[in-house]
């Protein structure tokens, strides 16, 4: 499709128009890709970044997502995902629980990922190498404009562009103007790491994640206050000296290989509340929300709101009597539903980790209560 869009490319003087535009081709934007398309759907992706390409995340999928992907046609252990069945947690001093995951998940890259739904797609949608800079809902339709100067209309649009987007500075939403103390690390290594594992340390101002990939590399990913990374200032002192408190960090950070020549890095993480719908555009993924990582769950939600909304606007499209207001309810209704309790069960559950003392009663608890853990990650998890 790369080829032919050099020749569709709408100019200013003949905007193409389409059922649907979604902005942003990570998870959620290629996943509703994929089902709209799927069910003869005029789709035009557009993504700002070439495929493939690493991505600042866990790498830790929940297997609630399989059937769904299994739908579209994507198999993520074609490419090599790792099965994971088991979870430990060490709380700062690297004293471990361990626990099974009630539903399991796989471990595969974003490079990986990505690239396997992108491949899916490729053929059927129109996906354009562009930034979006305006989005704008005039006489029921939408105009969008971008960085290269095309201007394209669709009846729906779709924000599929993750946790933070010059899209989301455009639409004035509330939570960019809120200061966010996160940033985050990821790398790849070469370290003995079982297959079947995720673990989450703890370390004072974060937690980092490891868990294997499709390539036999351990994903590395960590989460920590800007307070806490300031007082060291680069990331090699902030894991050798405050990471490696934990002892099972100090093993990882002085025996891992990284495979990356730096780790990448993202600041500005922002775990607000969002709204589902914003000037009539469908948010799907982090554009809606973002669960604290430490839940393990955050792409699953990105993929299980694509679903949401395509289901819901095949459904209704299908009537005779259909209603954009009525859609837009419905969905708003539907993401709550399936996704507000979450994110307030992962709220709660980080702020307990950051504070040293409910942490500590909080990992006393759970070793008292072995039920606890699967428990918590049920109610951080869907079906
Ligand atoms: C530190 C950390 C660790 C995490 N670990 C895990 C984990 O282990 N398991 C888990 O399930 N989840 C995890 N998550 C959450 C997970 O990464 C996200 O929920 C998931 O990536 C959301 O997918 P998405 O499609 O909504 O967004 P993204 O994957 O971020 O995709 C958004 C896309 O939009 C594009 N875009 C943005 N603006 C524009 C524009 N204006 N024009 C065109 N394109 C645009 C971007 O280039 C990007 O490709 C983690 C998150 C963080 C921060």
């Amino acid at each position: 499709m790369d080829g032919i869009f050099l020749a569709l490319y709408p100019t200013m003087s003949t905007p193409k128009k389409w059922d649907i535009i979604i902005i942003g081709g990570g998870l959620a934007g290629l996943t509703a890709a994929l089902h709209l398309v799927n069910n003869n759907h005029s789709v035009c992706l557009i993504e700002k970044t070439a495929y493939p390409n690493h991505k600042v995340c866990g790498e830790y999928v929940s297997n609630e997502v399989l059937p769904y992907l299994k739908l579209l046609g994507i198999d993520p252990f074609e490419v090599g995902a790792k099965h994971i069945s088991k979870f430990k947690i060490t709380d700062t001093s690297g004293h471990p629980i361990t626990a099974s995951l009630p539903l399991g998940g796989f471990g595969i890259s974003r490079y990986a990922f990505d690239e396997l739904l992108y491949n899916a797609l490729k053929d059927k949608a129109e996906i354009i190498f562009d930034t979006v800079t305006k989005v704008n809902f005039e006489n029921d339709e939408f105009i969008i404009n971008t960085q290269k100067k095309a201007i394209l209309k669709a009846d729906f649009v779709i924000g599929a562009f993750g946790k933070r987007s010059n899209i989301d500075s455009y639409l004035n939403r509330e939570f960019m103007n809120q200061k966010t103390p996160w940033l985050a690390v990821k790398a790849h290594y070469e370290y003995d790491f079982p297959d079947d594992t995720v673990a989450l340390h703890n370390f004072n101002g974060g937690y980092c994640g490891l868990s294997k990939t499709e390539t036999g590399a351990v994903n590395a990913c960590y989460l920590a206050t800007l307070k806490s990374f300031k007082k060291y200032g680069d990331i090699d002192s902030f894991q050798k000296e405050e990471l490696s408190k934990n002892p099972f960090l100090a093993d990882f950070f002085s025996n891992a290989k990284p495979h990356f020549k730096k780790p990448l890095t993202i600041s500005q993480i922002s775990f607000e509340q969002k709204e589902p719908v914003v000037d009539h555009i469908f948010m799907v993924g982090d554009s809606a929300g973002l669960i604290h990582p430490l839940c393990g769950n955050g792409m699953a939600m990105a993929i299980k709101s694509a679903q949401i909304f395509s289901e819901l606007y095949i459904n209704s499209k299908e009537e005779d009597n259909f209603s954009r207001a009525q859609l837009e309810n419905e969905y708003k209704k539907r993401w709550q539903k399936e996704f507000k309790s979450r994110l307030k069960t992962g709220r709660f559950i980080q702020n307990i980790l950051m504070n040293p003392v409910a942490s500590k009663a909080g990992f006393s608890l759970a070793r008292t209560i072995p039920g606890l853990i699967p428990m918590i990650i049920k109610k951080t998890h869907g079906a």
